[in-house]
């Protein structure tokens, strides 16, 4: 397993940021973005003179995760994306995950819009909300995701299924071309451009 993550820092709240877990024992599942790591170690190594590890220290890992960035600020919305089996996609938006407290507190107000979307990996069901132009779905502990991770919401345009929810990660993520070698597309899913 990879030491890092992609997703959203529990120090600062940035999005879509490379994280790392937390360097104290006593913030067990606390992930950090490389900002807030580098704050707290320049802080403990002038005043208890702690040594707490670079944040890139595993440079490979953190590497493929900085890549894996750059290609997710190229994802449009809406658009259409070709999956490399030859399907056609719709891209949504990434929601945002919030607790399930603020989620039904959000999902009262008036003008909201709510529909069901099922996660790819799990099968599971989950309900989006839409306000304005944001997405939202929830975190309530039993999920498959985190309120870390990113998710993109997208449809499929050949069938009336409901909306799917993928990791970003994976939607972002290179043709496997050992498992299938006569596919041409470089990337799961390309932006059709017209
Ligand atoms: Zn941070």
């Amino acid at each position: 397993m990879s030491l890092y993550e992609i997703g959203k820092c529990d120090y600062c709240g940035e999005g879509n940021r490379i994280l790392r877990s937390s360097p104290f024992m006593a913030d067990m599942g606390v992930m950090m973005c490389e900002h807030c790591w580098n704050d707290i170690q320049k802080e403990y190594a002038s005043s208890n003179g702690e040594y707490i590890p670079d944040f890139k220290s595993k440079k490979d890992e953190y590497n493929i995760l900085l890549d894996q960035i750059k290609d997710s600020k190229k994802i449009v919305f809406p658009a259409i994306y070709k999956h490399f089996k030859n399907k056609y996609y719709a891209t949504m938006g990434i929601p945002i995950i919030i607790p399930m407290d603020k989620f039904i507190t959000l999902e009262k107000h008036p003008n909201i819009i709510s529909f069901n979307a099922e996660h790819t990996e799990s099968g599971e069901l989950y309900k989006i909300i839409k306000n304005k132009k944001q997405f939202y779905t929830y975190d309530d502990g039993y999920n498959t995701y985190t309120g870390n991770e990113q998710l993109i919401l997208y449809k499929s345009l050949y069938d009336g299924y409901c909306p799917y929810l993928r990791p970003l990660s994976m939607f972002i993520s290179k043709v496997d071309k050992i498992k299938y070698p006569t596919v041409k597309q470089k990337y799961r899913f390309e932006l059709i451009k017209y």
